[in-house]
């Protein structure tokens, strides 16, 4: 090694060999210290306001006139700035090549300028000609394994006699405790977008959609403007992870991601809603633009098979578009109609996009709705009457809505819209319960033996969902538990099933019934001879019980064909061995005439209304 005094560092004087620092010159640097460890472990500060703090002291020990943290990403910019002479705001963004700090990112190392007037590269910068700085130090920011930024000092005297060690050191101790918070503001933002977006799509997840939705409805209210919520499912996403695997399903979903993005309008934006389902929200938009807007979305999906790993792959999306009625006070409202609009979508085929307006939702929907949240849904029973014997022998257990002002709305008037809104399952789940609550009641004093039959309506939504079924099943255990009487094998219970309901796939229903009837629980086929595939369910299922539809019996006596049916399946089911029961007998004739045909059981006007359950649960 040569014995000449080498600089460490450009622009460094070399120390006199065998200088010492004076005993004052160490109490000095000692009290400095002091001061910077106060602002480092200020913890009333917020960690900007403890960074800024920490580069106003060195500033003031190293008796500086600029300090400056800057970033360089792309550009150079001041990032955080103690500056009393008002020179550069924070903030300020400047080509990468226009700031001195560029050559301390650049090398990575630190740079010190005695005298800015005299070097050659900087003489003639701004920040010498026009503010007349003079000193400038500038010592590389760490943030893990990254240079990201550079810690500057300007002087407006030079420094003649150089920069002394203690001083460099105490800047690099200021730049490593920057770059300590630099790197954590820096996590702490990647760990938010982290939380907001979704991994495999790259789109905001749902609960940054979800607090985006509530800025967008407060300001809609704002600038009193509308909106539309879509919600968008592709179609039997299923099949595309059964046949290629989840991986190649994952592709798929990426693509509709950025297909569905790349179409849409600049104040719209997208997000992952749930496993394969998209919400798009769609600014000022009404029906008829949201319609549109969304119809060419599906089309660009559809335009054109996706290109993946495993080949090409056919997709489409069914939507559904929900616009919030004017007095929604959330979001909410406007996305549950989109859902109600979605299962519709799907229900009638998929590949296709419904809509409706709060404004203007027919008034079914909105009363089952309130219904069930204000559990304003009861339970009216029917007897059923053997037709031999005069005796009621069972009864139907209808569903009912009560209006706010007491009025009753009847099953009929409400069904078809709670089956469109995928309320079915939780008003059977409420009408099951009060059914078998009462047949418990019943058999405990001893009105009605165990004989006596209590049916029942159940939709296929309530069939598919396992949990509900389950339920019941768990609820109907304990009802026999507890009510004492043993029963046989079959229970009082029977389920009216309709054609109507399960156009396709008996397979599904066969199965989705299983757990029921191995419980015990007997199938009536409700409004046979409504359609035309009554006679497969009647050739496919263990039917027990056949209900003749209302308009045949109601028609029969003027019509001798209807009559001539009513008695043939009369027969045939007799020869089954299934009970048959005529619906809405209105008159003691048209209960005759069936008594003769060899109907066994009748329910309607003639022998009773429908009547409110007293007691609900
Ligand atoms: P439908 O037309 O009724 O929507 O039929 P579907 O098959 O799409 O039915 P459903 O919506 O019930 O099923 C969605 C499927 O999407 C089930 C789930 O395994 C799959 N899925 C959800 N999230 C992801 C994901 O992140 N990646 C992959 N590959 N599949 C997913
Ligand atoms: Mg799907
Ligand atoms: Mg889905």
């Amino acid at each position: 090694m040569s014995s000449e005094p080498v600089s460490p560092l450009p622009g460094i004087e070399p120390e006199a060999p065998g200088s010492r620092p004076s005993l004052s010159e160490l109490s000095r640097q000692s009290d400095r210290l002091n001061a910077l460890w106060k602002q480092v472990t200020r913890h009333d500060l917020s960690d900007e306001a403890r960074s800024r703090a920490i580069l106003r002291e060195a500033a003031l020990a190293l008796d500086m006139d600029l300090a400056v943290l800057g970033e360089f990403n792309g550009s150079y910019k001041a990032r955080l700035v103690h500056d009393p002479l008002g020179i550069l705001p924070e903030g300020t963004v400047l080509r990468a090549q226009e700031a001195i700090c560029q050559i301390v990112h650049q090398t990575r190392a630190p740079l010190f300028i005695t005298d800015l007037e005299k070097h050659g590269d900087f003489a003639g910068h701004p920040l010498v000609l026009n503010e007349a700085m003079r000193t400038y130090a500038g010592i590389p920011v760490w943030t893990g394994e990254e240079v990201e930024g550079v810690l500057a000092f300007l002087r407006r005297a030079p420094t003649p006699d150089g920069f002394e060690q203690a001083d460099i050191a105490y800047m690099e101790l200021v730049a490593g405790w920057l770059g300590h918070h630099l790197y954590q503001a820096r996590q702490r933002i990647q760990l938010e977008r982290h939380a907001l977006t979704d991994a495999l799509t790259g789109l905001l997840n749902r609960r940054a959609a979800e607090a985006r939705l509530q800025e967008e409805l407060a300001r809609a209210r704002r600038h009193n403007e509308g909106f539309a919520v879509a919600l968008v499912d592709i179609d039997h996403f299923k099949r595309v992870n059964d046949r290629y695997g989840h991986a190649i399903g994952d592709q798929v979903l990426k693509v509709v991601a950025r297909r569905l993005e790349s179409g849409l309008r600049e104040d719209d934006w997208l997000a992952r809603w749930g496993g394969e389902e998209f919400l798009l929200f769609l600014r000022g938009a009404d029906q008829q633009e949201s319609a549109y807007v969304m119809q060419r979305l599906m089309g660009h999906v559809k335009a054109q098979p996706i290109s993946t790993e495993a080949g090409s792959i056919a997709i489409t999306l069914s939507a559904g578009i929900g616009l919030p009625a004017r007095e929604d006070a959330d979001y909410h409202a406007a996305v549950e109609l989109a859902d109600s609009c979605l299962y519709q979508a799907k229900s009638g085929g998929r590949d296709r996009v419904e809509i409706r307006d709060g404004n203007a939702v027919f008034w079914p929907a909105q009363i089952i709705k309130r219904a069930l949240r204000d559990n304003r849904l009861r339970m009216a029973s029917q007897a059923i009457v053997d037709l031999e014997s005069g005796q009621v022998v069972a009864d139907e257990a209808l569903a009912r809505v009560v209006l706010p002002d007491g009025t009753l709305v009847a099953a009929g008037e409400f069904v078809e819209a709670a089956e469109g809104l995928g309320l079915m399952p939780e008003i059977d789940r409420y009408i099951t319960r009060q059914a078998m609550a009462r047949c418990t009641t019943a058999l405990g004093n001893g009105v009605a033996g165990p004989d006596f039959a209590h049916f029942v309506n159940l939709s296929p939504q309530f069939l598919a969902r396992r949990d509900l079924v389950e339920e019941m099943l768990t609820n109907a255990q304990n009802y026999c538990e507890t009510c004492g009487i043993t029963l046989g094998p079959v229970k009082p219970i029977v389920f009216e099933i309709t054609e109507r309901q399960f156009l396709s796939n008996l397979d599904t229903l066969e199965a989705d019934l299983k757990p029921l009837l191995d419980f015990g629980f007997r199938l009536a086929l409700d409004d046979f001879g409504s359609g035309y595939s009554s006679f497969l369910y009647l050739a496919r299922l263990p039917i027990s019980f056949l209900k003749i539809e209302g308009w045949m019996v109601a028609n029969m006596r003027k019509e001798r064909k209807i009559a001539a049916i009513v008695e043939s399946l009369a027969g045939f089911a007799r020869r089954e061995g299934i009970i048959t029961v005529a619906e809405c007998i209105e008159d003691g004739e048209t209960a005759r005439v069936l008594r003769e045909m060899g109907v066994h059981l009748g329910q309607g006007w003639h022998f009773g209304r429908p009547e409110l359950e007293e007691n609900q649960l």
